[in-house]
């Protein structure tokens, strides 16, 4: 999923014009890409002249420190402070929502690759498209 870097975006609209699917709007003077309607075409990424629409992977260290965030908020929980059995207990229990996160994402990957070998994409034009989604 593209997303817009707050600090570069000088709201020139440019993007809202040429999304296909009014996916992005304006905010405080800031593109705003709605997640639900995007349809991932790479559009924005193209056409912003400030490099503002950026690639997904470079949130990866924002959503790790997020989801820590959020484990750690867990753990400051009345529930589990000062009890390390529960505590043990939550740790165990993210480590295998986030496998399980990991498993779907794998097998995912694996049925979008059967799409196109069932012809469903070609291949040329896969090779192609803006890789940011
Ligand atoms: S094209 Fe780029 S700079 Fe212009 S509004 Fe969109 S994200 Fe911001
Ligand atoms: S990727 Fe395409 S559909 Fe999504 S916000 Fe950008 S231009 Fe719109």
């Amino acid at each position: 999923m593209p997303w817009v870097n707050n600090e570069m975006c000088t709201g020139c609209g440019t993007c809202i014009d040429e999304c296909y699917v009014g996916a992005i709007s304006m905010e405080d003077d800031i593109a705003f890409l709605d997640e639900d309607n995007c349809i991932r075409c790479g559009v924005c990424h193209d056409v912003c002249p400030e490099d503002a629409v950026r690639h997904d992977g470079e949130r990866i260290p924002e959503e790790v420190e997020s989801n820590l965030a959020r484990i750690r908020r867990f753990l400051e929980h009345d529930y589990y402070a000062g009890d390390k059995k529960r505590q043990r207990q939550l740790i165990e229990r993210m480590k295998r929502y986030f496998t399980k996160e990991r498993q779907v994402a794998e097998k995912t990957i694996e049925r979008i690759d059967i799409l196109q070998d069932m012809g469903c994409v070609n291949p040329t034009d896969a090779k192609n498209n803006n890789a940011i989604i």
